[in-house]
């Protein structure tokens, strides 16, 4: 690990942002032996929210040499069941995905957001290569060769290419006036981490209700799971306002009590339920990933995910142009990697919004619909098996490190 660099310094790349995909893609590039500068603030975080990380993000995170020590804190999912608790007329019986199936242990670990940006920053310190400044970004301009980033902490910092791994409300985003389309739903989010009296057996469970998905997913030792309670936002508020105990024996009565009794086991969170997306991921010497990128509402365990394949493509893409004497920074050098991240991550937007919207409208058709596929995916097996690789790893030219 090299220190801040006094006023100015050139890099091959820079990565703004030291959340998971900012420390992963640093990670990533840096083992590839590409100079890299990782920009950002290395803050607690604790917010109790937990990540579905699918096989793909898991073989991303061992070639990077960060899961071994990650492992013992994840809870494997071999089992996705999901249970149709809308009340339609069209009402499927539970569905059962097995990894097996597919020839997997699990579909993937669950694990704490702070375990793994705690485990990510470990190994990025103990990285000799890699230049950390623990500071923030706060202007972006490109020029013809090189793009350079003014820091809070005072300082210039240039690369070939910089690369916007700085969330949600991302200023580079902001000030390369790439204009991103943001939407809302009128749905908030309950998360907390519950201790059961029953074990979940590996199990993620899925109740669709009306107002939106209830989801439990299993954390390691078999009597704790983290919840994601999708609901109206004035239901929402209320909930958020029980106390510990109500709020436990609320969940224990949307759960059918098939965990048995509950209690609230960490820190709780209430999320609005918001989207982002982009005309493209990439402007002039900047290409945006993660949450910068795309934001959707929290289900099906698709944003870190989503978030990790725009990490391990585009280190693909910068250690393509570099082994061919190319600039990494330039649109040519961009390109492919700009087309596939679009496409992936419209599919998975549109899958995430289709499924909730189709929840919240009562209309038969839609009910009939919804029922119709959960039952093919059922009865039909190839077709329960294609939509499991898929929802796993999607074929569609897969980063080499999540093969
Ligand atoms: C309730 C909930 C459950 C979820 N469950 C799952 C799940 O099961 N599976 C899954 O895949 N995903 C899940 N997600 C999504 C996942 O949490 C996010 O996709 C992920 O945390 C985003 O990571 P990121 O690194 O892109 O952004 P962030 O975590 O927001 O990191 C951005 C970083 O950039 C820094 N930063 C900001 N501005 C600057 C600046 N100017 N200069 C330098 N640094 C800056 C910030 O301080 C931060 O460290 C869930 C989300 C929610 C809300």
């Amino acid at each position: 690990m090299a220190t801040l660099p006094p006023t100015s310094e050139s890099f091959a790349v820079a990565v703004v942002g030291a959340g998971a995909a900012g420390l992963a893609l640093a990670l990533a590039l840096t083992r590839g032996g590409v100079a890299t500068a990782l920009v950002g603030r290395h803050a607690p975080v604790a917010d109790g929210r937990t990540v579905a990380l699918l096989d793909g993000s898991v073989r991303f995170l061992d070639a990077l040499g960060v899961w071994p020590a990650l492992a013992p804190h994840a809870s494997p999912l071999a089992e996705l069941h999901i249970v149709d608790d809308t009340g339609s007329l069209f009402r499927p019986p539970p569905a059962r995905f097995v990894a097996t199936e597919i020839g997997l242990e699990a579909f993937g670990w669950n694990v704490e957001s702070a375990r793994l940006v705690e485990g990510l920053r470990a190994q990025a310190r103990g990285t000799e290569n890699l230049t950390l400044v623990e500071s923030d970004a706060e202007g972006f301009s490109a020029g013809e060769a090189e793009a350079t980033l003014t820091l809070t902490e005072g300082g210039t910092l240039s690369a070939r290419l910089v690369v916007g791994a700085d969330g949600a409300r991302s200023r580079l985003r902001e000030a390369a006036g790439i204009v991103p389309r943001t939407w809302s739903y009128p749905q908030a989010a309950i998360t907390t981490i519950l201790a059961h009296a029953r074990p979940h057996r590996d199990v993620s469970t899925e109740f669709h209700t009306r107002q939106g998905p209830f989801t439990l997913v299993p954390l390691p030792g078999g009597h704790r799971s983290s919840l994601v309670w999708v609901m109206g936002e004035g239901p929402a508020r209320r909930m958020a306002d029980l106390d510990d105990a109500a709020l436990a024996r609320a969940v224990e009565h949307q759960a059918q009590a098939m965990l048995g009794a509950m209690r609230i086991d960490g820190p709780r969170g209430l999320v609005p339920m918001r989207g982002l997306s982009l005309p493209s991921p990439v402007g002039a010497r900047l290409a945006l990933v993660g949450e910068a990128a795309h934001v959707f509402p929290p289900i099906g365990a698709q944003g870190l995910n989503l978030g990790l394949r725009d990490v391990a493509a585009l280190r693909d893409a910068v250690m393509r142009a570099v082994e061919d004497g190319r600039d990494p920074g330039s649109r040519a050098a961009l390109a492919g990697f700009a087309r596939g991240r679009r496409l992936d991550a419209r599919l998975r937007t549109t899958a995430v919004d289709a499924l909730n919207r189709s929840l919240l409208a009562s209309l038969l058709p839609v009910d009939a619909l919804r029922g119709l596929g959960l039952l093919a995916m059922t009865t039909i097996g190839p077709l329960r098996r294609l939509v499991m690789r898929e929802g796993v790893l999607p074929r569609l030219g897969a980063p080499s490190l999540m093969r």
